[in-house]
């Protein structure tokens, strides 16, 4: 069985940004990522510091505005539009879920969808969808990425995407079955109202699982060799744990593990790949934008 960590995926994307930076460096251009936060949500507190993290790693520009929970729609439109006119902005970030009374589809709209680096924008979407050039939805891009690293090919075989969300399910649905080596899958999208969820996966050579339900997947539903990946993160109690809790994915890794060919570990992959592909759509547009 392979283990498909992420970290050497990672390692090796941030080399290749490293030069590419230090290009854009000698002709007088910085990229510069901004992340916009808006409520006191805990967990988008840890994913907007570890992203100002990241691109500070790497010599990309970073700022984070904090907002409160009570801004205004109408505020919050206008600070983006402000980011998008102005030229030393190359990402816009909007950090997702938007507060209660927020509309996040019209704060996305208001990006300039050269600098969606989230690939959330309606244009990026379309873009995606027709196979060409724009800023991908970080985590099914990383996903891909994962699978040309290990050498999967996704093209002839079956394959099974659990889950239908905007941001996972469905751009990753257009990529496997855009034309190419890591594409030409013929494709299942599942969700929560397909019946028999287990037999649909035993007819997958390569499952991807979204679906935000902790080891929901059993090794039993798998077909014998099939590649998996796991996109899901959840918090699990675990008292065993200093922290009182334990991160697991949406497959239930003890028993998959015996039945897969390969395999991604929650945590230790497709998290790490999507941050790094905010990172390298960020240096795509300042690559674009200058
Ligand atoms: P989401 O918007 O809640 O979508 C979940 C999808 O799973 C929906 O399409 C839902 O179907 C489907 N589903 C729910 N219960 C199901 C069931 N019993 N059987 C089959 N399908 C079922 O979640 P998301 O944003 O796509 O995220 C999915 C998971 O990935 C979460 O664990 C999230 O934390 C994780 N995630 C990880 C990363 C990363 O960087 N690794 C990034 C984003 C998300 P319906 O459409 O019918 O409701």
């Amino acid at each position: 069985m392979l283990l498909m960590e992420g970290k050497p995926v990672v390692e090796a994307l941030r080399e290749g940004l490293k030069v590419r930076i230090a290009a854009l460096k000698s002709r007088g251009v910085t990229p510069c990522l901004t992340v916009t936060l808006v409520g006191d949500d805990p967990s988008s507190h840890i994913y907007v510091n570890a992203k100002d993290k990241d691109a500070k790693e790497l010599g990309i520009e970073s700022h984070t505005f904090r907002f409160p929970a009570d801004m205004s729609q109408a505020d919050l439109e206008a600070h983006v539009r402000k980011l998008s006119a102005d030229p030393k902005v190359h990402g816009i970030l909007v950090q997702s879920p938007l507060p209660k009374g927020l509309d996040e589809a019209k704060v996305v709209d208001c990006i300039d969808p050269a600098k969606d680096v989230d690939g959330f924008h309606p244009t990026n979407v379309g873009l995606l969808s027709l196979d060409r050039p724009g800023h991908r939805s970080c985590t099914p891009w990383g996903v891909i990425q994962v699978l040309k690293h290990y050498g999967i090919r996704t093209a002839g075989k079956r394959a099974v995407v659990i889950g239908r969300s905007d941001i996972v399910g469905k751009p990753m649905a257009n990529l496997l079955i855009h034309k190419g080596e890591f594409g030409d899958a013929t494709l299942t999208v599942a969700h929560s109202r397909t019946p028999d969820l287990p037999s649909v996966v035993r007819e997958a050579d390569i499952v991807v699982a979204a679906i935000g339900k902790p080891e929901f997947v059993k090794g039993g539903w798998l077909k014998p060799g099939a590649v998996v990946v796991d996109v899901g993160i959840n918090r699990v109690d675990d008292p065993t744990s200093p922290k009182g809790y334990k991160v697991v994915g949406d497959v239930e890794f003890s028993s998959a593990k015996d039945v897969a060919s390969a395999i991604t570990p929650v945590p230790g992959c497709v998290g790490l790949m999507t941050r790094a592909i905010l990172m390298s759509n960020t240096v795509d547009a300042a690559e674009r934008l200058s």
